[in-house]
């Protein structure tokens, strides 16, 4: 599952460079997480960075991106260009979801 940013921002800028992915960057209001680039730190950490450093504790699951850990561990492999088991598949990391 992508995790999300709740309006309890703070905007303390503190997750932000925290994030393996870059998947989190200044929205209008308050910070926001790129579900496409968000793998909840699988890969790189053994928990979601952004949430351990937050001090507000508004970085929940994000609902409408239920992900098991392999498929959180092929975006991993996508979004650092190790994809590829002889699949065919490109990577994905151009199709960024935006609302
Ligand atoms: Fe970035 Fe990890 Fe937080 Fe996802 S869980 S936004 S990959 S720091
Ligand atoms: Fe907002 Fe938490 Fe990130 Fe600070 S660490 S900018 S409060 S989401």
């Amino acid at each position: 599952m992508a995790l999300m940013i709740t309006d309890e921002c703070i905007n303390c800028d503190v997750c932000e460079p925290e994030c393996p992915n870059e998947a989190i960057s200044q929205g209008e209001e308050i910070y926001e997480i790129d579900p496409s680039r968000c793998t909840e730190c699988v890969g790189h950490h053994d928990e979601p960075q952004c949430r351990k450093v937050c001090p507000v504790d508004c970085i929940p699951l994000h609902p409408s991106y239920v992900e098991s850990r392999e498929t959180l561990y092929a975006k991993y492999l996508r979004l650092t260009g190790q994809s590829g088991k002889g699949d065919g598949q490109q990577p994905l990391e151009t199709q960024a979801v935006r609302e």
